[in-house]
């Protein structure tokens, strides 16, 4: 939304025709949800910025062609001293430093990467200086907005397929599905679904009409993380011992949805912004 055309046909275009891997570097080692507090700098020297620091949960981090790098280029206040910027992967100086082992979302690489001295044009710098944090912040609510988009599918089809297995398979004599405990709450849960949906729904329509939709998002996105993990570990339930075997999805959906809860914010930062926008979080 914020970079230059040229800047757009160097990374987008290629990024969404599917030819290179990007990926978003915000989060450090020591900062996760404060993000604010990041220690990466980029230091404009000339023509070039000089990068130093360190990203640490990079998604596609092990393969990605550049990155979206958020950075301090300045010492000012932590919201206005911080600049998104374009960073091949390929320069020297960047130093992948391990491939993170994980609970669940196995086949998606999650990296800590370290920067040397990397230098950078500094036409790769996205908008302007210093308002890195406030786009940043922007393309979170899209972020959260499509995270809860991206679990619907996957709650609709593990309660379906729970429906078929608890419906072939019987104990004492009568399929499991008959038990209304299990019907019922199947039930409840396809309910609760529709209740995200329809709150996603209403968050992109304002969304589209331009409005700022901060607490909308937070909410779906603080809503599809808690039933994401409701609905697998429910379901996970009623398959018995066959639930808690890497054979059937909705083990691994119980594992790869744990993610919703934390990645892109965790609850607990959703919850903040939410109260933010209540007017009940105290300030400092
Ligand atoms: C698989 C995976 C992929 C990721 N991909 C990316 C990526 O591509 N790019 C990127 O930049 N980041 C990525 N992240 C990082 C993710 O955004 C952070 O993990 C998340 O923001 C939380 O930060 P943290 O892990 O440092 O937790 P911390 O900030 O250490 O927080 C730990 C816990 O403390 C609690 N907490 C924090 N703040 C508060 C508060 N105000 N009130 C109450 N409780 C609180 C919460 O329960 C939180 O989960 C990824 C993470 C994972 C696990």
């Amino acid at each position: 939304r914020f970079g230059s055309d040229e800047l757009k046909k160097q990374f987008l275009t290629p990024t969404i025709a599917g030819d290179f891997v990007a990926c978003l570097g915000i989060s450090e080692a020591g900062a996760g949800s404060d993000v604010a507090n990041i220690k990466t700098t980029a230091v404009r020297k000339g023509d070039e910025y000089i990068i130093n620091g360190g990203k640490m949960w990079i998604t596609s981090g092990c393969q990605a062609d550049w990155m979206c790098l958020l950075a301090n280029t300045s010492e000012g206040p932590p919201h206005r001293n911080k600049s998104l910027i374009c960073l091949p992967m390929n320069l020297p100086g960047i130093h992948v430093a391990k491939k993170i082992d994980k609970l669940g979302m196995r086949s998606s690489d999650t990296a800590q990467i370290f920067f040397e001295d990397v230098k950078v044009p500094s036409r790769n710098l996205i908008g302007e200086e210093g308002k890195g944090f406030t786009y940043q912040m922007l393309q979170f609510q899209e972020e959260r907005l499509w995270g809860a988009a991206s679990v619907l599918t996957s709650l609709e089809t593990v309660i379906q397929e729970t429906i078929d297995y608890t419906g072939q398979r019987k104990a004492f004599e009568q399929p499991i599905l008959h038990n209304q405990a299990v019907h019922f709450r199947l039930a409840e849960l396809a309910t609760e679904v529709e209740l995200l949906r329809s709150l996603l729904y209403r968050a992109v329509a304002l969304y589209v009409e331009g409005n700022d939709v901060t607490k909308f998002a937070s909410m779906v996105k603080l809503k599809a993380g808690r039933l994401a993990r409701e609905v697998t570990d429910s379901c996970l339930q009623f398959w018995g011992g066959m639930g808690f075997t890497s054979e059937v999805l909705v083990s691994r959906l119980y594992r790869d949805l744990r993610l919703i809860s934390i990645g892109g914010g965790s609850d607990e930062t959703m919850l903040s912004i939410i109260c933010k926008y209540m007017g009940t979080l105290p300030s400092k």
